[in-house]
């Protein structure tokens, strides 16, 4: 899904001036282009000047010749226009409104709906005000003066499309608010009712994508858990038949494309089943894993280790030849034999060793190492045959 960016959804009507500019010049043109606010400019700095700038400015006396630059003027910020409108997200929380009256509770308005008898009878806005400061009206004159009536109205079950629409036919900037009664329950700008659009469905939109970022952790997760499952033996961690064959395929490719060397080895723990028999399934269970550690210990980061089944382990070792296989056949025997396993004490393995040929399959390649550790046993256990004593 592609979410909008900001440059398409942002007001493009907006005014601007210089930080130079005086407040007269400012007020002026705000007046001339029907806007609320205004932005002002000081190179890469953006402010905005608003009508309780205006009425600030009003209340201190201050010279109407004054500079915008020591207004103290709020310093809003900015965002590229080729972002995600759900990076919106983090400005709408604390978004500032610019508006001039302050109810009790602390909401803010842009306007006031006059009221006779709770039903409203006129409307005075922003613009109302910026007009009376340009003009030096007395701000202390009745609001039934300068308001605008009578008012039209909508009721509050309206939805938010109708008040749109509503706003939009009759070309208001905002509408009142009335319950069945025509009592006055509210107001509503047709900014509101946008900004309420787009930040309802962006806030949608960003709990919709973390909640999909989570599926998608946890999809991951699974997946690796699952191929993990998939590619080990539960016992000793190692690498299982069916990833060993994956990986052997891989190696055996790029054997062929760097003619390179590659060698296997298998292995299988001498007299185990007396293992089992005298300490153990359990002990037994213990020697697989300590056998299985010691051949990772000793073994190179590009060699693949794999249970093959029971108690008999293969190795695929890139890079070696049959010479190179044998040598690290014979230190992990050592190593092996070295071992003093608890409760069982020590046990040892036998070892027969192929080199893979240029066109054969993996199982002809095991099928010889198989061979050599027949021999192996048949000679007397403990200790490598290869392919080459057969
Ligand atoms: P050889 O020297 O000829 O290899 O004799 P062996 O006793 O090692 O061979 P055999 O094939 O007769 O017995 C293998 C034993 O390995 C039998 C089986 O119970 C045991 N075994 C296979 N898998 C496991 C396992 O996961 N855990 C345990 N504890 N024992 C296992
Ligand atoms: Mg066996
Ligand atoms: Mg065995």
């Amino acid at each position: 899904m592609k979410f909008p960016n900001i440059g398409d959804i942002a007001t493009t009507s907006v005014v601007s001036i210089d930080i130079k500019s005086t407040f007269n010049e400012t007020i002026n043109m705000m007046l001339n282009n029907e806007h609320r606010n205004i932005i002002v400019t000081d190179n890469n700095d953006f402010y905005i000047m608003s009508i309780i700038d205006i009425l600030n400015v009003q209340e201190k006396k201050v010279d109407v010749n004054t500079p915008l630059s020591e207004l103290n003027l709020l310093k809003i910020p900015v965002i590229n226009k080729e972002k995600n409108i759900l990076d919106t997200v983090e400005y709408l929380n604390n978004s500032t409104e610019h508006i001039c009256v302050i109810n009790n509770d602390g909401t803010l308005y842009d306007n006031v709906v006059v009221v006779e008898d709770l039903k409203p009878v006129g409307i005075f806005t922003t613009k109302d005000i910026m007009e009376l400061v340009k003009n030096k009206t007395d701000l202390d004159v009745d609001i039934e003066q300068h308001m605008s009536s009578p008012v039209d109205s909508i009721h509050k079950n309206a939805s938010i499309r109708e008040a749109l629409s509503f706003i939009k036919d009759r070309h208001y900037k905002r509408v009142v608010v009335v319950d069945d009664d025509g009592l006055l329950s509210g107001i509503i700008t047709q900014k509101e009712l946008i900004s309420l659009t787009y930040s309802k469905w962006a806030i949608l939109m960003k709990e919709y994508q973390d909640e999909l970022s989570e599926i998608n952790l946890k999809l991951h997760n699974k997946n690796i858990e699952y191929e993990n499952i998939a590619s080990t033996d539960s016992l000793t961690g190692l690498y299982n038949r069916h990833k060993f064959s994956q990986l052997y395929l891989s190696s055996y490719t790029s054997m062929i494309q760097r003619h390179n060397d590659m060698s296997i080895i298998i292995l299988d723990i001498d007299y185990f089943k007396k293992v089992n028999d005298v300490y153990g399934h359990n002990a037994g269970d213990k020697t697989l894993v300590q056998v299985s550690h010691t051949l990772l210990k000793i073994l190179r980061n590009i060699d693949v280790v794999c249970r093959w089944g029971g108690e008999e382990f293969l190795i695929m070792l890139p890079t070696a030849d049959l010479k190179h296989a044998i040598s690290i056949a014979e230190k992990l025997r050592k190593a092996i034999e070295d071992l003093s396993i608890d409760i069982v004490g020590q046990v040892t393995a036998s070892f027969g060793v192929s080199q893979v040929r240029e066109g054969e399959d993996m199982q002809d390649v095991i099928d010889r190492a198989d061979k050599a550790l027949y021999l192996a046993k048949d000679f007397g256990r403990n200790c490598v045959k290869s392919e080459a004593d057969i």
